[in-house]
């Protein structure tokens, strides 16, 4: 089994965008589909613990490290395996192509080929860190995209049954930064399928290959166009990561800022009733929107004033979670005294390393911004990142 060196193994901390973490007890770093297959059988047969690596973007391990085995996730590669007319016709006009895509594919890179292909459908996404193969766990989504918009199925390794087996989209559950794979279903993405709009036909039209339609206020603004338009996909994908460079959400060696898992808790989902409560600036939308708007907006504007609790289903609404963190007295540049770990001076969502932090410092300072947020409003923020021997 393809095992990483004979010298000591990394640290989590080398391993993590966060840059915490002590060692693991054993690492794999299978880079074929055929050893990831192998690695998995094998690890799952012993009986021992076990967990899947991508890019290290969405976890926060603790100083202790992990007592099992680290399986890598290093496979890639890129299949085209259609292009042409969309299969199902009805769906659209406009051309598909489809690929498959091998898990240890870096996200960011596949996204910028597709914009250097003409296919739209990824674009809002550029700039994420991390793996293919880890995209669908949390279903990831920026910008008014999200996987769950391009996805077609996976192919996955099931630990329980040692089966290989595809999974549509469609029976993954894939909600806001959530999935099946989030919530209980055990195993390993070794590949995923995407469908994505061929635009190159259209583009010897028009003289551009053009974005799918900008869904995202603050996007769209920053493009000096309107949401629903479309625009060059390299002008696109230049727009968000301009955007998200200036809130340390594109990795940068140079930047502690981007120490960071990302968004570290999720917007909280709450019931109409209880978002009545909240103060008025208090921004919140209807969950079915993708993110949060950049203004408040009344809930009124969706729903009106009268009860409408008695709706089935009864309407679900999304809180700010950056929102609440700065309005419990916590700004950004924040931290406890003496510690490394810090709220991103760009971003009140992202809890940072600003160089030598611990796991537990980061612990420290998660518990401390839900403590503050659930006294002042009484909502307890839920972390996005898989935490392993961390707890809030
Ligand atoms: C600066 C920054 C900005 C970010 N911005 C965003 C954003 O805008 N939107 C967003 O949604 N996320 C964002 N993230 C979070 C993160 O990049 C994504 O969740 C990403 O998909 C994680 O990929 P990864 O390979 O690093 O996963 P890892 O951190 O390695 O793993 C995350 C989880 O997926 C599991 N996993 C990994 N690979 C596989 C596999 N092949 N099969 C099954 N399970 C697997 C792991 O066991 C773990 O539970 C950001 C993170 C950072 C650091």
């Amino acid at each position: 089994m393809p095992r990483t060196g004979s010298g000591p193994l990394p640290r989590f901390a080398d391993l993590t965008t966060m840059r915490v973490g002590g060692q693991p007890a054993r690492l794999l770093s299978p880079a074929t589909e055929l050893e990831l297959v192998d690695a998995a059988r094998t690890v799952w047969g012993s009986g021992e613990e076990w967990m899947l690596l991508g890019g290290g973007s969405n976890m926060v391990v603790s100083d202790e490290g992990f007592d099992g085995t680290v399986i890598r996730v290093l496979t890639r590669g890129v299949a085209v395996l259609a292009t042409g007319a969309a299969a199902d016709a009805e769906a659209s006009a406009s051309d598909r192509v489809r690929l498959r895509v091998q898990a240890g594919e870096p996200w960011d890179e596949l996204v910028a080929r597709t914009v250097a292909e003409g296919w739209s459908g990824l674009e809002a996404l550029s700039g994420i860190p991390g793996s293919t193969g880890a995209a669908p766990v949390q279903n990831i989504g920026a910008y008014g995209q999200e996987l769950s918009d391009s996805l077609v199925a996976i192919d996955f390794l099931d630990y329980e049954t040692g089966v290989l087996r595809r999974i549509d989209a469609a029976e993954l559950q894939l909600g806001y930064r959530t999935s099946a794979l989030k919530q209980g279903l055990r195993g390993l993405v070794l590949a995923v399928e995407l469908e994505l709009h061929d635009t190159r036909a259209e583009a010897s039209v028009l003289g551009s290959a053009l974005s799918t339609p900008v869904a995202y206020p603050q996007l769209a603004g920053a493009l000096g166009v309107q949401v629903g338009d479309r625009v060059p996909l390299g002008a696109l994908r230049a727009s968000v990561l301009a955007l998200r460079g200036a809130k340390g959400m594109v990795l940068d060696a140079g930047d502690p800022d981007t120490n960071s898992a990302g968004s570290f808790f999720t917007n909280p989902i709450v019931s109409l009733a209880f978002s009545r409560t909240m103060p008025a600036s208090a921004p919140r939308w209807p969950l079915t929107d993708p993110d949060p708007p950049d203004r408040v907006i009344p809930i009124e504007e969706y729903y009106g004033v009268g009860p409408v609790e008695d709706a089935t289903p009864v309407p679900l609404v999304k809180l700010s979670a950056a929102w609440l963190i700065e309005n419990s007295g916590i700004s950004r540049g924040f931290r406890l005294p003496g510690s490394r770990a810090a709220i991103s001076s760009k971003h009140s969502l992202a809890l940072t390393n600003v160089g030598g932090a611990t796991a537990d410092e980061i612990g420290q300072l998660a518990r401390f911004v839900q403590g503050r947020v659930q006294s002042e409003f009484g909502v307890i923020l839920q972390p996005e990142p898989l935490l392993v021997g961390v707890t809030l």
